[in-house]
């Protein structure tokens, strides 16, 4: 699992760093995400995927293997 982070669209709403601190913070500058562990460790998967379903923007997004829905660690 690989997350992306586009930061032309991010909007600084926080919501990835405060749904999962250890994966993402946010710029002092702007506000905009900072992505701290692009391959996140099998025991952050699924906080990485609830990060991603709460940016507001879809600035956030996975790729790589991930859990096929209806899996454990696919809420869709
Ligand atoms: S939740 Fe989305 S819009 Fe908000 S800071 Fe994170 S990436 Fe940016």
């Amino acid at each position: 699992m690989r997350i992306q982070a586009d930061k032309g669209r991010c909007v600084g709403a926080g919501m990835c760093a405060l749904t999962a601190p250890a994966l993402f913070d946010q710029s002092e500058d702007d506000g905009t995400v900072i992505v701290l562990h692009p391959d996140p460790p099998p025991a952050l998967r699924d906080a990485a995927l609830r990060a991603v379903h709460s940016c507001p923007s879809t600035a956030l997004s996975l790729s790589g293997d991930l859990p096929a829905p209806g899996e454990p660690g696919n809420p869709t």
